[in-house]
């Protein structure tokens, strides 16, 4: 019984300095937050600072296809990109240099707030702990660094034909190297690219969208047989075929790719 009221007893003590102790610590903490001049200035300039958000552009692909694999590179993909994504990605590339400008106006200026001033006298309250708690709070208030360079990676992955992920290769880019494509991308006449190199890229991305899967579907779709001849699979090698080629601005879409057989194909080559 006694052992019971002991227990007790230094359980409503505890309490008691428990509850005291956070009574304390809010007082503090509302004296510092209505005060300190440093936390109001913080405020104040936080009001006055806005940042972009961090969008990713990172780029992947899977491919199928052991050739396709090995003839694309992450620059050729990364150029077929952006033929569809320059505007996008040279706009986030704006927001984030803006950011790096403005971050580093926002550091400047919180740099001068000093700790330790109030607006009102501390009377009782401990100096030392105030400066603490306002420590804190400023810290907590500070805005978070926001993103502050550009950059974008492009993964490619090799797959069986299930979907089965065994190899992959990545590579990274910076601001820089994105604007000198996108300027090259500028040299264009209608659908084509003036740059060689640029033009060869697109066109093995192009290419290599055609995946096994996607070949076995039209093979499917056109009765395992030359559209052409109308010679079926038991008698020659079929193969598909761009009907307005890549070369000349085809795409590798379903309503553009029709079975061949190698003869047709070949006879076809890069006519319409
Ligand atoms: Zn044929």
């Amino acid at each position: 019984m006694i052992f019971l009221i002991v227990f007790l007893v230094i359980l409503f003590a505890l309490l008691a300095v428990f509850i005291g102790l956070h009574i304390n610590q809010k007082r503090y903490t509302a004296f510092v937050s209505e005060n300190s001049l440093c936390f109001c200035s913080l405020k104040e300039i936080n009001s006055r600072f806005t940042f972009y958000p961090k969008i990713n552009y990172d780029q992947y692909h899977t491919y199928d296809n052991e050739d396709f694999y090995n003839t694309i590179s992450c620059d050729d993909y990364l150029i077929y990109q952006l033929q569809y994504q320059a505007q996008k990605i040279s706009e986030q590339i704006e927001k984030i240099r803006r950011n790096e400008v403005e971050y580093k106006k926002y550091l400047d200026q919180i740099k001068t707030l000093q700790l330790g001033n109030f607006s009102a006298p501390i009377g009782k309250l401990k100096k030392e702990k105030l400066l603490k708690i306002e420590k804190r709070l400023c810290h907590k208030a500070k805005l978070s660094a926001p993103a502050t360079q550009f950059y974008l990676t492009v993964t490619l992955h090799r797959s069986n034909i299930n979907g089965r992920t065994y190899d992959s290769k990545t590579k990274t880019y910076s601001a820089e190297t994105i604007f000198m494509l996108i300027k090259r991308l500028r040299n264009k006449s209608g659908a084509y690219y003036r740059d060689r190199e640029i033009w060869d890229a697109i066109c093995r991305v192009e290419r290599g969208r055609v995946s096994n899967k996607m070949r076995f579907s039209i093979y499917a779709r056109d009765g395992y047989r030359c559209r052409k001849c109308g010679i079926s699979q038991r008698y020659a090698t079929l193969e598909i075929d761009h009907i307005i080629p890549i070369a000349k601005g085809g795409k590798s879409t379903y309503d553009n790719l029709q079975t061949l057989c190698h003869r047709c194909n070949v006879e076809k080559g890069d006519k319409l």
